[in-house]
């Protein structure tokens, strides 16, 4: 891939430290904002008429607003706001992949990643800031600040994006963003209550309306939560394998220790509403020498078996001081074909972004370190 790096720089634009504190409207369910609507003595029909405003039509400015009076526009823009997370970095890569660095009010850092493609375009997007879990491949866990985002901050990242594709009123012809990926930063099911909101809320008909059949959560194997998102949420469901004996497994996805493969698999097997047309994606990062041999696959596939399932091998993204390689192309190729000779097709995810570090957690890094460089810390 050729290397066309297109950065725009960000102006700061942090809100005033004496502005009056408003709620974001990113982070209310239509029944919240009915609620507030009417016990600040408005009738119940505004707060729809707001809802679609927001939602279906993507407007952050009141006055915009044609049908509500000036009146209650003014009330209006007192109480709520529908603020973007500030972009502070936006990088374009030569194939069509968008990243941005976002900062929240308390200063702290997430990625979203738009990835189009021939039929779809897919937002990858954050749950966490950071990760308590510490998988040995993955570069967020190395990061030490964690905090859950709100379900405003979830949402925001959609809104975001929508805005800069242009995809308002939602739900118009052509869309560009037609899927979303848990697949940020973060264990979206240690935040499952957030998530779960900001899921139902653009899954809402009367807003963004995208259908839970576009929606996959990724999570490393929180399995009391796995059930509960199914039941509750019906969303597609993609299992961060990566290692099919407990012994390894403890290792690269230590959550492993406490919810074992044979739990995990259990959970997945009775996943709700599971059937050929919604099958489970089994992530499983190729790392050289690890977890790729020919034996791996003939356990992965026997571990899987009976499961509506699709694999997605991903090649390992090296960070700096990454203690694992990628496996060679043959190697990820013969184990691709065993997976493709038992049926799965498909199954090798081709790296996106790799000019401007479109993988999990590198951008937020990056930054880190040019502005360590910047003020002489070390690091
Ligand atoms: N915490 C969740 C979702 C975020 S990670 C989870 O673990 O599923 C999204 C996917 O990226 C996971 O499958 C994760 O294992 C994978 N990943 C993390 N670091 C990676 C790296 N350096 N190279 C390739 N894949 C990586
Ligand atoms: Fe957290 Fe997922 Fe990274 Fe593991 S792979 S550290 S669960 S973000």
């Amino acid at each position: 891939m050729t290397t066309q790096l297109a950065q725009t720089p960000m102006p700061d634009t942090a809100p005033h430290p004496d502005a009056p504190v408003r709620q974001s409207l990113l982070g209310l369910s239509p029944a919240d904002l009915e609620a507030q609507i009417v016990a600040a003595g408005l009738p119940k029909f505004r707060a729809r008429q707001l809802w679609r405003w927001v939602w279906r039509h993507g407007l952050t400015n009141f006055d915009e607003m044609s049908d509500l009076g000036k009146t209650v526009r003014a009330q209006f823009s007192e109480m709520f706001h529908a603020d973007r997370p500030v972009v502070t970095r936006r990088l374009q890569s030569s194939d069509g992949t968008i990243k941005w660095l976002l900062r929240f009010p308390d200063g702290t850092e997430a990625e979203t990643v738009y990835i189009p493609d021939r039929e779809r375009g897919t937002l990858c997007i954050s749950s966490q800031i950071g990760c308590t879990l510490t998988c040995s491949f993955c570069h967020t866990g190395t990061q030490k600040l964690v905090r859950n985002l709100s379900t405003a901050e979830i949402c925001g990242q959609v809104m975001l994006a929508m805005d800069e594709l242009g995809d308002w009123p939602a739900g118009k012809p052509n869309r560009r963003l037609t899927n979303i990926v848990l697949m940020g930063m973060g264990e979206p099911l240690f935040n499952y209550e957030n998530v779960a909101a900001a899921m139902r809320i653009i899954m809402s008909g009367e807003g963004v309306g995208l259908s839970r059949r576009r929606i996959t959560l990724s999570t490393s194997g929180v399995v009391p939560e796995i059930k509960r998102a199914g039941e509750e949420l019906g969303v597609n469901l993609a299992i961060s394998l990566h290692a099919v004996r407990d012994e390894l497994r403890d290792e690269l996805v230590p959550i492993n220790r406490k919810y074992p493969l044979a739990a995990l698999i259990d959970a997945c097997r009775n996943y709700p509403g599971l059937s050929n047309a919604r099958r489970i994606t089994w992530e499983y990062v190729m790392l050289d020498g690890v977890n790729d041999s020919d034996e791996d696959c003939r356990e992965l596939l026997a571990l899987i078996k009976g499961i509506p399932s699709k694999l997605n091998l991903i090649p390992f993204n090296p960070w700096p001081g990454s203690p694992y390689k990628c496996s060679g192309p043959e190697r990820i190729e013969a184990f691709a074909r065993k997976v493709l000779k038992a049926g799965y097709a498909s199954p090798v995810r081709t790296p996106r972004g790799q000019d401007i570090m479109a993988a999990c957690g590198q951008l937020k890094s990056a930054s880190e370190r040019q502005r360590r460089q910047k003020t002489g810390v070390a690091g």
